[in-house]
């Protein structure tokens, strides 16, 4: 792995947080594109909102945009139309982007942006010590919802399909290898790419014992082509967790009719 995406900033997230497998998946992912010629790290910019997600951009030596609370997506998104070269992504997470920023990533999908969204979702607001989000699970118990929450929780997968997005996935951020392929994938897609990435937060929701035992990946003849069938394999049965690429079509992307 290239040494130079490193960063003399000293790692702040709590010791073991998987934000850490996060980060290498993603300089693996460049790494790997780079040295494969379809990438050049120049021509890469990550952005972010508010959130320990944020802190990957201190750990990432290239260009970066530090945005506003659940703004994130609307800065990359006007990068990528002032120079449709470059490959943008976008880090954010699930207090940022399904609770306070939501409307921008349902733009962003209808307008098929050129984008890529690499959600951080570990069903809490982490960096205010827990507070519940729009995919906290019914019954979870924080600052916020200290007798349990009474809602159910929302599926940011059926939200981005239905908005328009042509590439959506979810993984887990203990599973290193299986992020970084779909996170490469996601990045040579021409379109919206929404990669939904589950990751525990060890010190105020730590869910990996329970992803060890739910997590399903999709068939290999699941056809990611097929909306009704990407769609319907979203589907948590028996309390599974689907994970895998469900949804991959091509579409005129903003900047191309920009
Ligand atoms: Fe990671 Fe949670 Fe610590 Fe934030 S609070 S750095 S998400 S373990």
């Amino acid at each position: 792995m290239s040494t130079e995406l490193g960063t003399y900033a000293k790692i702040s997230w709590c010791p073991g947080c998987p934000n850490n497998q996060i980060l290498v998946a993603f300089r693996k992912a460049v790494t790997e594109l780079c040295e494969a010629g379809t990438l050049k790290e120049e021509n890469i910019v990550a952005g972010a909102g508010i959130g320990c997600h944020a802190k990957i951009l201190d750990y990432l030596n290239m260009n970066t945009f530090n945005a506003l609370h659940g703004r994130a997506l609307p800065a990359i998104e006007g990068i990528k139309a002032a120079n449709p070269a470059l490959t943008v992504v976008a880090f954010s997470g699930d207090g940022d982007s399904y609770s306070e920023g939501l409307s921008h990533l349902v733009h962003a999908a209808q307008r098929n942006s050129d984008i890529n969204i690499f959600i951080h979702d570990n069903q809490i607001f982490a960096l205010t010590t827990g507070q519940a989000t729009a995919t906290s699970p019914k019954g979870f118990k924080g600052l916020t919802r200290p007798t349990g929450s009474i809602e159910e929780p929302m599926d940011p997968l059926r939200l981005m399909i239905t908005s328009g997005a042509t590439f959506v996935a979810r993984t887990y951020a203990g599973e290193i290898e299986k992020t970084k392929e779909i996170m490469k994938e996601a990045m040579l897609h021409k379109g919206t790419s929404f990669v939904d990435i589950a990751q525990p937060c060890i010190t105020f929701f730590d869910t990996r014992d329970f992803y060890k035992e739910h997590i399903a990946w999709l068939p290999e003849d699941h056809d990611a082509t097929n909306v009704d069938m990407a769609y319907s394999a979203t589907k948590r049965g028996d309390g599974k967790i689907p994970m895998g690429i469900f949804y991959r079509v091509t579409s005129p992307t903003f900047e191309e009719q920009l």
